[in-house]
């Protein structure tokens, strides 16, 4: 099958269809944290009480990176071509699912997934491990072979191969997986002109 004939597309979400917003120097300004220590590590060192609180705050501020997020080159364009097709769409993450629906929805793409569709670390096990896409495939009563799932990581591509899926990659400029990747293509823009012919 072409990838233009897809009717059944799974989307990883951070890097792929959002470009992640991360502000490490307002986190370790607010949470006296040293330039040279990472950041989990440094809390996980802390007295107990003082690390959850901090972890507490952490948790909280994933909340407004998830409003700072921005769409990824083409991906609101390549959701809203497929859908207006009529194709099925979810979104496979491993961030948590109210957060990817709040992100999906900062960046204009909640209204091109079906809320039950968006699958997060608690609804799926995690990347590579292909049990999201099967669930997705069982849901819409497809063989998983007729699923693609787009990703830009290597364990996008591994959970595409190990569920029988095709997996694409994008927002690489290499192709560093060549092995796994179906097809590459740059970014979202160049998926869409692919999937038209252009
Ligand atoms: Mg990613």
């Amino acid at each position: 099958m072409r990838f233009a004939e897809a009717r059944h597309w799974v989307f990883d979400m951070d890097g792929t269809l959002t470009i992640a917003v991360h502000d490490f120097q307002a986190i370790r300004r607010a949470l006296e944290i040293p330039e040279s220590d990472d950041i989990l590590h440094h809390l996980a060192a802390l007295p107990a009480d003082e690390a959850a609180a901090k972890h507490a705050w952490l948790l909280e501020h994933e909340r407004e990176l998830a409003y700072a997020a921005r769409p990824a080159v083409g991906a609101r364009e390549l959701l809203h071509t497929l859908r207006d097709r009529g194709c099925r769409l979810g979104v496979l993450t491993r961030n948590a699912q109210e957060l990817a629906r709040v992100t999906l929805e900062a960046v204009g793409m909640g209204d091109c997934f079906d809320a039950e569709d968006i699958l997060g670390r608690d609804e799926a096990p995690p990347k590579p491990d292909p049990g999201g896409l099967l669930l997705l495939a069982e849901r819409w009563g497809v063989r998983p072979g007729e699923l693609v799932m787009v990703g830009d990581y290597r364990f996008d591509l591994e959970c595409a191969r190990a569920a029988g899926a095709r997996g694409v990659l994008v927002n690489t400029p290499e192709n560093p997986w060549p092995e796994l990747a179906d097809l590459h293509m740059p970014d979202c823009a160049a998926l869409l002109r692919h999937l038209a012919g252009g």
